[in-house]
């Protein structure tokens, strides 16, 4: 009954950049998920807050979509807001040592910037598809490090509509965690690094890059690691150990190259590929004695 008032609201709002029924399986590197029924790109905090309010007032669920790299979205799409930070608060600013990120700047393009700039600290990060906002709320990390290594401070929205900086070490991080207040979300992050060669940099990356290259198929449809490494362990050895590499459900397949990997081959649907995932967490299971808890994040009903 609500829902045509709020779509008026958001076009009210931004104009051309509230979409509706826009599909996810373009919006996530996975290629799977069905349609997200409100899209809007927004270029200000005041707006994000404009919107999550509205949605709030229609009883309508929200989130973020980052880069969509680390999600498995429902073949029948996200019922609710999807909330993309553009314009401003994409930006990446460098100062003195240190970069102001945006949370809707692209992490490959802040590797980048730091790179060229002597900024070491973020190496590890190259060949991640994610945003920065994405990065930081879920810490992402690889090879020991992790975002919340670098982040001296972070910009958040609160739920009641308030902007709040935080020091890096205010907020909690664990493993791929970031302790955020509840229905908060991130706005900017001031970045530190180390200063060093820049061709030092780009050697490391470089060897990085390669490294993943031969391990991680990263030119495929995934969305990274599919499960958490359990304590000590390595999800993907598991895997591979109960033999389940190259085991498929329709065009979701254990990738060959890393078996945390699953590769959508062509048309996979989300539903395939819960089916695999649950296959594979079986057999680890019953082979290992171990349960593997989820990486992706499962969004929309499944
Ligand atoms: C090829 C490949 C390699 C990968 N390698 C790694 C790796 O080495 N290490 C690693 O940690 N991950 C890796 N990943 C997984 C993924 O890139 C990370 O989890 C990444 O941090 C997700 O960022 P995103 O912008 O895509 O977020 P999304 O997938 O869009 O969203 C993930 C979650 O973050 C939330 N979120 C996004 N932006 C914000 C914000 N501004 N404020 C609050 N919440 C927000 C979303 O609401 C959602 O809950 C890989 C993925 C791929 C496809």
């Amino acid at each position: 009954m609500l829902k045509p008032d709020f779509q008026r609201e958001l076009v009210k709002l931004l104009g051309k950049r509230a979409r509706f029924d826009l599909d996810l399986d373009r919006l996530t590197t996975w290629g799977v998920g069905g349609p997200v029924r409100f899209h809007c790109r927004v270029h200000t905090p005041l707006e994000a807050a404009q919107v999550i309010s509205l949605a709030k007032q229609a009883k309508v669920p929200w989130m973020v979509l980052g880069r969509g790299s680390n999600l498995l979205v429902s073949d029948q799409g996200y019922p609710g807001v999807m909330l993309r930070l553009a314009g401003p608060l994409a930006k990446l600013e460098l100062e003195d040592g240190t970069i102001k990120a945006g949370a809707g700047a692209s992490l490959p393009a802040l590797v980048k910037l730091a790179a060229v700039n002597g900024l070491s600290g973020l190496e590890w990060a190259v060949g991640i598809p994610a945003t920065v906002g994405g990065a930081v709320a879920g810490n992402a990390g690889a090879n020991g490090f992790e975002m919340s290594d670098i982040t001296d401070q972070i910009s958040l929205l609160l739920e009641n509509g308030e902007i709040k900086a935080f020091k890096g070490q205010e907020i909690k991080s664990g493993y791929r965690h970031l302790d955020l207040p509840a229905q908060s979300l991130v706005l900017e992050a001031l970045l530190e690094f180390k200063p060093d060669d820049p061709a030092m940099i780009h050697r490391r990356m470089k060897r990085l890059l390669e490294r993943r290259l031969g391990a991680q198929p990263l030119i495929k449809r995934t969305a990274g690691s599919v499960f958490k490494n359990p304590p000590g362990d390595y999800a993907g050895r598991l895997i591979e150990q109960a033999g389940c590499k190259g085991l498929s459900v329709g065009d979701a397949m254990v990738s060959v190259r890393h078996a945390n990997f699953i590769e959508n081959r062509g048309k996979a649907t989300a539903s395939q590929i819960i089916e695999l995932m649950q296959v594979v967490s079986d057999r680890v299971k019953s082979q290992a004695g171990v349960r593997l808890q989820p990486e992706v994040e499962v969004v929309g009903r499944v």
